[in-house]
């Protein structure tokens, strides 16, 4: 009879990341970029970006009404648009451009808004809708709308070339990747967080990084860290071949919050998302035909034209939120050790690298000159009373 029994074989490292999505594997990238090279990276999965990473539409859209987002997601085009040398031999973002279309209220504030977004480096021009319709060439119902931003150095993201510059570029510095390592407890002495234990394993690490994506709560309670209430809301994409007579490959993405739906193009045909945005627990979610269905019935208002008979493949991912909508990196305030890098929401992919660079920075020197941090941190989740007594 053989006997299977849990090796507890002891490892250490400076770093142990959980999680291999675009978030753990950018952290990887830059903490061997601020000299750290002793890091590991452990994945349930049987590969990076199983998850949410790898079933993202692909797009940097620069324009964000929080502006905490703006501000990640102009940081991060900037590093997608142009990585340093030898991070990638393809480049990492095809610029289409991308056309976003608003109704009133939101596109006065827009108007307001505009020159000091340019002046912070964005390239951002107000379209009228007759001149949005016409990059369209006219199928846009110019009727459906009160102005357009176009965003010619958005477009999208090569997420395999990103995320093969990563976890090289970390790898050949050191950093090693583990797949199919799932962790199953923290290991937490004298009130701080000291390592994690997986199947067969235990490592001790100086800082444990919570990258899990959907799973970040559930890692945080584990942990007994500060318990923040995450949302992980499902989202579809749809594709389809263009009907009969009609091109799409030389158009721009559009992107409409009022009609709830974006759509890309590619040589294979047009990526279509309805917006869904239903609230669900971690997993593996299934597309859902009736929000697709939904979502295609708002774009035969505005453009009749694009409507397939028949769709392609489909698939859904979950996008995780924080409380107020804002990514979380930084220390737990009351567990030393463990460290967030969680609720990237919508824009994981686009903010990976403004993210990952904090993240660094923060866990290497203590603070990042590249963005204010306080914005980030874990702390704005305590209750007030905690947060003014600094219990
Ligand atoms: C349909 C859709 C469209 C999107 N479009 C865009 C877009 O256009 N642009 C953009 O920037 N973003 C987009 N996003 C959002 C983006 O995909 C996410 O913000 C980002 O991928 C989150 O990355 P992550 O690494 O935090 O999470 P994930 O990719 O989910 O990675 C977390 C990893 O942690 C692992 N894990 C969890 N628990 C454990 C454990 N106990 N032990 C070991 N490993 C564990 C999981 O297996 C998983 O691989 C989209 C998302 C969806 C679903």
């Amino acid at each position: 009879m053989s006997v299977q029994t849990r090796r507890a074989v002891k490892r250490e490292c400076e770093v142990l990341i959980i999680g291999s999505g675009i978030a753990g594997a950018a952290l990887a990238y830059f903490l061997t970029e601020c000299g750290v090279d002793d890091v590991i990276v452990v994945e349930r999965e049987a590969q990076a970006a199983y998850h949410a990473s790898g079933r993202s539409a692909a797009s940097l859209v620069e324009l964000d009404i929080n502006p905490v987002i703006q501000r990640l997601k102009m940081l991060g085009g900037n590093f997608l648009r142009d990585p340093q040398h030898g991070f990638s031999e393809y480049p990492i973002v095809d610029r289409a451009g991308v056309v976003m279309l608003f109704q009133q209220p939101r596109w006065s504030e827009l108007d307001a808004e505009a020159e000091s977004l340019r002046a912070e480096g964005l390239a951002l021009e107000l379209l009228t809708p007759a001149r949005a319709a016409e990059l369209f060439e006219g199928r846009l119902d110019a009727g459906a709308f009160d102005g357009a931003a176009w965003l010619e150095d958005g477009g999208y993201i090569d997420v395999h070339a990103l995320l093969s510059g990563y976890i090289s570029g970390a790898r050949a510095a050191g950093a090693e990747f583990r797949y199919n390592s799932e962790v199953e407890s923290l290991l937490c002495s004298g009130g701080r967080c000291s390592g994690v234990s997986c199947v067969g394993e235990t490592i001790a690490a100086r800082w444990v990084v919570n990258a899990a994506g959907a799973w970040a709560g559930e890692i945080a309670a584990m942990a007994g860290a500060t318990p923040i209430r995450f949302s992980a809301k499902r989202r579809c994409i749809a594709t389809f071949r263009p009907p009969p007579g009609v091109d799409p490959r030389r158009w721009p993405m559009l992107w409409s919050d009022p009609h709830r739906f974006y759509f890309r193009s590619d040589s294979s045909g047009v990526w279509f998302c309805p917006m869904d945005e239903e609230e669900m627990e971690a997993g593996d979610p299934h597309p859902d035909d009736l929000a697709i269905a939904a979502g295609l019935d708002r774009l035969s208002r505005v453009f009749p034209s694009l409507v397939p008979r028949t769709l392609g493949r489909s698939w859904a991912g979950l996008r995780t939120f924080s409380p107020d909508g804002v990514p979380v990196v930084g220390e737990d305030p009351g567990l030393p050790g463990f460290f967030w890098l969680a609720g990237q929401g919508g824009c994981g992919i686009e903010t990976s690298p403004v993210l990952g660079r904090v993240a660094a920075e923060l866990l290497s020197c203590g603070e990042s000159s590249l963005f204010e941090t306080s914005r980030l941190r874990p702390h704005r989740f305590l209750p007030t009373r905690t947060r003014l007594t600094g219990a």
